[in-house]
């Protein structure tokens, strides 16, 4: 029997890296869009860092395939020709600080982006099955807790207002075209390969540079923020699972576990003893939203009930994997 295909857009990004990770292992044939620089040279992100690392030797069955989501004629082409079984949209422009600053392009991104997917496989690949990349930042800032599926969507920053309007894209090409797509409700996933300028991240990696000598202080904005924090690896399954299913559908993918930013901080200091908070940290009014969205925690019981889908990294092993992971890399610089 031949191989599936599967095409991933994003696939440089923190979730790209675990999604093929997880397809390759299940025998897909991997393909995925990448952008390249003015000289030519592409953007392979996390992919680029890890292949030829221990336990990453299946990376190098994926194929690239250079292009912008921005571009219609791209797109449609890139579909028609692979025709894949399960594409899963992954690409986006995903830090909503950056959006309050760049709004038209996170629209271009995240709207046209999206549009020109659906288009190419209602046209081109009907028979694809597609993932699209929602977010709980879609529901604003909640006011009861925990968030499920119907609760109203209300997003308080350009990336989440462009992320409403394709969300409600994706699910109008599956009631109008009958495609096979579903939407993942996706609660902030982490790991050792988010993205530097998310908090988490930033936590470890600067705590980790601080031990190291590299780096002094850390600047945080807004510490009380509060979120629902999970690990990639485990969300990537979530959207893989779905698209296994014969009925399209759109799922809340959280822990259902809240906890502040300060958290967070004070979880990753105990791997560091020697630091003390009072020295280090500065709150810095720059780092804070133009409009806060917090009072994230997600109700994934119907993913749960449907699939019996379950986070299995809690937010103390979340911690201790990136803590872990950025230590070790200082030490080994
Ligand atoms: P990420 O690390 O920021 O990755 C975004 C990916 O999109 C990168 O591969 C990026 O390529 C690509 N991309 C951006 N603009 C593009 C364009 N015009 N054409 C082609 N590719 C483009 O994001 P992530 O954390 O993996 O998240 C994956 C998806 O889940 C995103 O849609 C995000 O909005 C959504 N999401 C994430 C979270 C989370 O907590 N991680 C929560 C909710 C929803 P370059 O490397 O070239 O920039
Ligand atoms: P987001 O939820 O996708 O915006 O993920 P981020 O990791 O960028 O932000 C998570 C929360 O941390 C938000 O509520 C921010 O306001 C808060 N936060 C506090 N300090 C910082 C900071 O220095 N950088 C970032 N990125 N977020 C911060």
């Amino acid at each position: 029997m031949e191989n599936k295909k599967a095409l991933i857009t994003g696939i440089s990004g923190q979730d790209g890296y675990f999604m093929a990770k997880l397809l390759l292992d299940n025998d897909y044939d991997v393909y995925g869009i990448v952008r390249s620089t003015a000289s030519g040279k592409l953007n392979l992100g996390v992919i680029g860092e890890l292949s030829g690392t221990d336990g990453n030797e299946s990376l190098s069955r994926i194929e690239f395939v250079p292009g912008d989501i921005t571009d219609r004629h791209f797109v449609s082409s890139v579909i028609s020709k692979i025709k894949p079984d399960e594409l899963y949209h992954l690409a986006a422009q995903s830090h909503v600080g950056i959006s309050f600053s760049c709004p038209d392009y996170t629209f271009d991104v995240n709207m046209r982006g999206t549009k020109n997917v659906i288009d190419a496989i209602v046209h081109h690949s009907p028979g694809t099955r597609m993932y699209f990349a929602g977010t709980s930042e879609m529901f604003g800032q909640p006011k009861t807790k925990p968030q499920n599926e119907s609760y109203p969507m209300q997003g308080n920053s350009p990336y989440a207002i462009s992320k409403i309007a394709a969300f409600n894209m994706v699910r109008l090409a599956r009631n109008e075209h009958k495609i096979h797509a579903s939407c993942g409700i996706t609660y902030n996933h982490e790991s050792e390969y988010r993205g530097y300028d998310f908090v988490t991240r930033k936590i470890t990696r600067t705590l980790s540079r601080i031990q190291a000598g590299l780096e002094s202080q850390i600047h945080l904005g807004n510490v009380d923020a509060r979120k629902d924090w999970g690990y990639a690896g485990d969300y990537v399954n979530a959207f893989h699972m779905m698209l296994q299913r014969s009925d399209p559908d759109d799922y809340v993918i959280a822990t259902g576990e809240q906890h502040t930013v300060e958290e967070f901080l004070d979880e990753a200091l105990l791997y560091v003893p020697d630091l003390k908070r009072e020295e280090i940290l500065q709150i810095d009014q720059s780092l804070y939203r133009p409009v806060e969205a917090d009072n994230y925690q997600g109700d994934f019981r119907k993913i749960h009930v449907r699939m019996d889908w379950s986070p299995t990294v809690r937010f103390k092993d979340l911690v201790r994997i990136m803590m872990k992971h950025d230590l070790e890399a200082v030490r080994k610089k």
